[in-house]
């Protein structure tokens, strides 16, 4: 069997830079709690996108929940959410006993559509946040969805947790809304095996997050508590993993970029498929190159429409990783009773879309064995 090929898996720079730092941390005994690495990480990180201020957290998870309590969202408000993205994005509106509202994507961004975000106000003028995803690295309609939570003085809440690298319009996205959400989990564009990264211009905001992420430990001699608290802040040793990967970003963007351009060359003439949108306002991550397949009939075998349930089999066989799009939180059991606004285009992309493997590690010959395994659902 040839070895397997990964949807995205961690990968450290060739150099050791993240060992170099976490030695550090080791050398001065400072394991934990936070220190030098989490400071620096988080400037370093603000520096790079140009965000004013930045907090490092165990998630990206405890991220979207620190930005909603930041936002000032309390039980009972109402968060207009995408609907197609992962449940970490709405399940951070249930923590904090708030009730969401799905919005439906485009098929122009994959993302929120604008339209259906102002259908959703004029239903739920009292929204108190909006929280909208850069899925796959791709950014959504911001000027747009700026100018109507404006209208609506609603919290504008970016999960820009798959988007790090993307830009809008030379912005980074994650700092054109009130607050920015990053991830450091083990598939993103960098990892620290775990963590997340709440960005914003608000240094009154980020400041009470850390508080609230140091369980709301009050400046005194004993332990004063006056304000729930969580345990959401990162170790000092993961942010030196952050601050060794920050250096390879880059490096790490130019490789997504370079897969995605491969693929497009090799299968952007099968018939029925489509690449993920890209629009000249959009300056993608590339984080996972996707596709979305119409009804494509033709030269398949069994004669019927293929399927990207097809492609991840026939990938699988070849022991390559892929998967479907995410399945949107209006079809998710656990939301069904809350409401949706849309017209069912996140669920078109669930049942037709496809992440191909685009992990930075892999070579030429790898890219080749994805294409050539595709290839053939068509051409035999
Ligand atoms: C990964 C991810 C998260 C959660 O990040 P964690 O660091 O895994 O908690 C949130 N939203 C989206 C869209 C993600 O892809």
């Amino acid at each position: 069997m040839d070895r397997r090929i990964y949807l995205a898996s961690p990968h450290m720079s060739d150099e050791g830079y993240e060992l170099e730092y976490i030695k550090e941390a080791f050398d001065t005994n400072w394991i934990a709690p936070l220190g030098a690495n989490v400071d620096s990480f988080e400037k370093e990180f603000a520096e790079k996108i140009g965000a004013k201020h930045a907090a490092a957290l165990v998630t990206g998870t405890a991220a979207i929940h620190m930005a909603l309590k930041a936002a000032g969202v309390e039980e009972g408000d109402i968060v207009l959410c995408q609907d197609l993205t992962f449940a970490a994005t709405a399940n951070a509106i249930i923590y904090q006993n708030a009730i969401p509202v799905f919005v439906d994507s485009d098929y122009e961004t994959w993302n929120m559509n604008p339209k259906a975000l102002e259908e959703a106000f004029e239903k739920y003028p009292n929204a108190k946040a909006v929280l909208v995803v850069h899925l796959y690295g791709l950014s959504a309609d911001m000027d747009r969805i700026v100018d109507i939570c404006k209208r609506y003085q609603a919290v504008l809440i970016e999960d820009a947790a798959e988007a790090l690298g993307t830009y809008y319009k030379g912005r980074h996205v994650g700092t054109i809304g009130d607050y920015g959400v990053f991830s450091f989990n083990g598939n993103k564009v960098i990892t620290t095996s775990g963590g997340g990264m709440l960005v914003s211009d608000n240094e009154e905001r980020i400041a009470k997050v850390r508080f609230w992420a140091s369980q709301s430990r009050e400046k005194a001699r004993y332990y004063e508590h006056r304000e729930l608290g969580y345990n959401y802040r990162m170790s000092n040793i993961l942010a030196g993993i952050g601050r060794g990967q920050l250096k390879v970003l880059d490096k790490r963007l130019a490789k997504k970029k370079y897969i995605f351009e491969f693929y497009k060359r090799e299968l952007d003439h099968l018939e029925g498929v489509k690449f993920m949108p890209i629009n000249e306002w959009n300056e993608p991550n590339y984080w996972l190159t996707c596709i979305r397949l119409n009804d494509c009939y033709s030269g398949h075998s069994k004669g019927s429409g293929i399927l990207p349930v097809d492609i991840i089999e026939a990938l699988e066989k070849e022991n390559i990783e892929s998967r479907p799009l995410w399945k949107p939180m209006h079809l998710q059991p656990f939301f069904a009773g809350y409401d949706y606004i849309g017209e069912n285009v996140s669920g078109n992309l669930f049942e037709k879309g496809l992440c191909l493997p685009s992990d930075t590690k892999m070579t030429d010959e790898d890219l080749s064995r994805v294409c050539r395994a595709i290839k053939r659902l068509w051409y035999s």
